[in-house]
């Protein structure tokens, strides 16, 4: 995969001779003459016409991209959350619904729940791993489920081939978000679905410094999606988008590492006396470790866990560590820790958050590239505050 990572989308025939991807940074393509105009307008030469119809430096972003991902096609978005909405709203009509899962990103979730209601368009939310209840959601109308895999914060993991037979039983689409799998862990079109969507924020582009969103799938469905995204305008800049092929290329070095990493540590939290719980899919413990090892090469670099305590404990913890940075986000080369009761969902109450299973304790950790002894020695100093 690492060949692939680092030329797939470009030839060896460089511009300019140059090694690196030229950054087009461009906001428009000029024309020679009228007889150009009239070639393109006639569609007898392909070519560059608006840098929000197409640039050079994304088309190989996206060409990289459908290479690893094993699709027909991708469009590069200037966000995730731009690619999950132009995605979404190229797919329904109002008077359309669709099924989604509870344990799906905030972002997604509310933009489903809420504002796909101006459109009336229905949306039904079902428990996470609740196949059954997922198969009875399904109506007439329902054009699509989307979910993701492995899910934020439990890292839950959905089986694939089960979505496909309910899909197909109903006739609707599949998207499923595998942000935090990626193409290296999993590739979840060669289980049947229609659709895949990507934060490249996280470990795609990899090193916590910009945003990029991805919807990869056959030519005909994100030919659509293309069409719109020329309308929502949710273009990445052409030097982000270098940044996003940039990271590209050592990708799946750094997730082979985080794998590893984010094993070793969830092993080593389990055995801790100051931790309650541990959630990392290729732990035993987790109760979908069979889907998972089955469906994915690796458990991905997040690790959540509990620790026992209070509220009070949780901050001791976060304030002795040296080397983890406290923030959100994930899939850098930088480990961070984020404490969902206190920032994702500081806006909740505590019985809210109880209900959602965000509890007072708990932590995700985002693995980087450090090595898992310094990371362990790091949370070691935390959990000597308990
Ligand atoms: C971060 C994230 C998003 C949103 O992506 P942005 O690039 O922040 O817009 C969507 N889904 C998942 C699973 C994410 O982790």
């Amino acid at each position: 995969m690492s060949a692939r990572a680092i030329h797939a989308g470009e030839s060896r025939n460089r511009y300019a001779d140059s090694i690196t991807t030229p950054i087009v940074q461009t906001s428009t393509f000029v024309f020679a003459d009228t007889r150009e105009i009239e070639k393109f307008t006639r569609g007898g030469k392909k070519r560059y016409e608006y840098a929000r119809y197409g640039n050079p430096t994304v088309t190989i972003a996206e060409k990289r991209l459908a290479d690893l991902e094993g699709a027909q096609d991708c469009v590069v978005f200037s966000s995730g959350m731009s690619a999950i909405t132009t995605t979404i709203l190229s797919l329904v009509q109002s008077g359309d619904h669709i099924v989604i899962t509870d344990d799906s990103y905030k972002k997604t979730l509310e933009f489903c729940r809420s504002y796909l209601k101006q459109f009336a368009i229905g949306c039904t939310i079902v428990p996470f791993g609740d196949y059954r209840r997922l198969e009875r959601a399904i109506r007439k109308n329902t054009r699509f489920i989307l979910s993701e895999s492995p899910t934020n914060p439990y890292l839950n993991i959905f089986d694939l081939h089960k979505l496909k037979r309910i899909a197909d039983r109903h006739n609707v689409l599949t998207l499923i978000d595998s942000t935090f799998a990626t193409p290296f862990n999993q590739r979840p079109l060669e289980y049947g679905m229609d659709l895949v969507l990507h934060s490249g924020t996280k470990y795609l582009a990899g090193h916590n410094d910009i945003l990029a969103g991805a919807v990869l799938g056959s030519t005909e469905l994100v030919e659509k999606i293309r069409n719109l995204h020329k309308s929502m305008g949710g273009t990445i800049d052409p030097h982000c988008c270098y940044l996003l092929l940039r990271g590209l290329k050592t990708f799946p070095l750094r997730i082979a590492k985080q794998n590893q990493t984010a094993l070793i540590i969830a092993r080593f939290l389990q055995e801790h006396p100051c931790i309650r719980k541990v959630y990392y899919p290729f732990l035993e413990s987790h109760p979908h470790y069979k889907v998972a090892t089955s469906q994915m090469k690796g458990g991905g670099g997040v690790v959540t866990f509990e620790t026992r305590g209070t509220l009070a404990d949780a901050k001791k913890f976060l304030d002795a560590l040296r080397l983890c940075f406290i923030g959100p986000s994930l899939g850098g080369v930088e480990t961070l820790i984020t404490h969902p009761a206190m920032v994702s969902y500081y806006d909740y109450s505590r019985k809210e958050r109880y209900d959602l299973g965000i509890t007072d304790t708990l932590f995700r950790l985002a693995v980087g590239i450090e090595d898992a002894e310094d990371i362990i020695q790091d949370l070691t100093r935390g959990l000597k505050q308990l």
